[in-house]
């Protein structure tokens, strides 16, 4: 017998971490201390040298007013990397900001949250960056998946459970029982769409034209999906599309939903779609249980009353929906061994053959 146990030790002081990689905000969770680390995916590089100049809400305060040779790039798109090497340089930042990666004995065991449904050549490149980026072992799980233990839903339990996650990219549908996805849909229709369909309304609607953090504004401070019961305003600057000069309306809540109407029906046929393929055992545990809701746009007003009217389940929302996925990284964490089979394997094979 040795006279102590290296595992033991070695987990002592390893600092691990989660990571929910979103194509919106990237969360760290420090085991033992909690989320430390929450910003927007931003990165911005200097092409000149090839340097990473900021990252984050520094990075996204770059985004389109940067200097020609400054480019301030979202390396997430749709919920996967799009741009490997940016990904990588965010990762390594995480890392040393954490205080990790520093010891190749104490290399931390990095769990990181990935779409449902990504391909494997996807997930080999979140866990090459991850690696490179200074990690000692690499864990992926689906982030759906991670909600769901985030927001302790009994996933082990023979039961349907449903998660839908709307983040800045993507919509994750899924459907959880036994510890698996059991059915699950990937929707390219979410937060940054809802900001196009806003810029999309108002230039159609009111010839004037607005930028993407006044859309996003707009969203979040009168985006309503049912009609409120007394009516928002929100006055916003834009460029007047006749004269190309700078002009102020008022947008109102009805502005919004008009916007909106459309991605929500896709949202609603989404979750109907994987409502219908689920099996009907499972099926009758979700129309008993309701659905959870996660992700930043789990907060637009009157979105889980629109989604009971329309597919007639109860809707619940997590208590803080933008951080289900990095708490749940954090849970698992906390019992990396006993999670092992919920995770997506070395080989990049997904635990359920779907
Ligand atoms: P991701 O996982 O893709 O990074 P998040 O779960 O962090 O996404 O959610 C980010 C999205 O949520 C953004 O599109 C943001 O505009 C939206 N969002 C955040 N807060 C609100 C709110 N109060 N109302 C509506 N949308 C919101
Ligand atoms: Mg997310």
């Amino acid at each position: 017998m040795s006279l102590f146990n290296f595992k033991k030790l070695k987990q002592l002081f390893s600092h691990d971490i989660g990571i929910d990689l979103g194509t919106a905000n990237t969360l760290v969770y420090l085991r033992g201390k909690g989320i430390i680390i929450n910003e927007p995916s931003v990165v911005a590089v200097n092409q000149k040298t090839g340097q990473v100049v900021a990252i984050g809400t520094e990075a996204r305060s770059m985004l389109g007013r940067t200097p020609e040779h400054i480019l301030a790039i979202k390396p997430l798109v749709d919920g996967v990397i799009s741009d490997f090497e940016t990904t990588e340089e965010m990762l390594s930042y995480l890392l040393s900001r954490a205080a990790v990666g520093s010891s190749k004995i104490f290399a931390p065991r990095v769990v990181v949250g990935v779409p449902s449904g990504i391909t494997n050549v996807e997930i080999r490149a979140v866990r090459d960056a991850t690696r490179n980026a200074g990690a000692g072992e690499v864990h992926i799980v689906e982030e759906p998946m991670a909600a769901a233990i985030g927001m302790r839903m009994p996933i082990r339990e023979p039961i349907g459970n449903m998660v839908v996650d709307i983040g800045g990219g993507t919509v994750d549908i899924a459907v959880i029982s036994l510890g698996g996805v059991v059915k699950s849909k990937n929707l390219r229709v979410a937060g940054d769409k809802f900001n196009s369909d806003i810029i999309a309304h108002v230039r159609n609607q009111h010839k004037v034209l607005l930028g993407e953090k006044t859309a996003e504004m707009v969203k979040i401070g009168i985006g309503s999906v049912l009609p409120t019961h007394a009516p928002l305003e929100m006055p916003v600057k834009g460029r007047d599309l006749a004269t190309g000069l700078p002009k102020e309306i008022v947008l109102t809540d009805n502005d919004v939903r008009d916007a909106l109407s459309q991605s929500m029906e896709s949202l609603v046929d989404s979750i109907i779609e994987v409502l219908e393929s689920t099996p009907p055992d499972i099926l009758s545990d979700v129309m008993h249980q309701g659905m959870y809701l996660a992700g930043g746009g789990a907060l637009i007003k009157g979105l889980p009353e629109l989604l009971e009217n329309e597919i007639n389940i109860p809707v619940h929302v997590a208590a803080d929906p933008l951080t289900a996925v990095a708490r749940g990284t954090g849970i698992i964490l906390e019992d990396l061994d006993g999670y092992k089979d919920i995770l997506v394997e070395h080989e990049g094979e997904l635990p359920i053959k779907k």
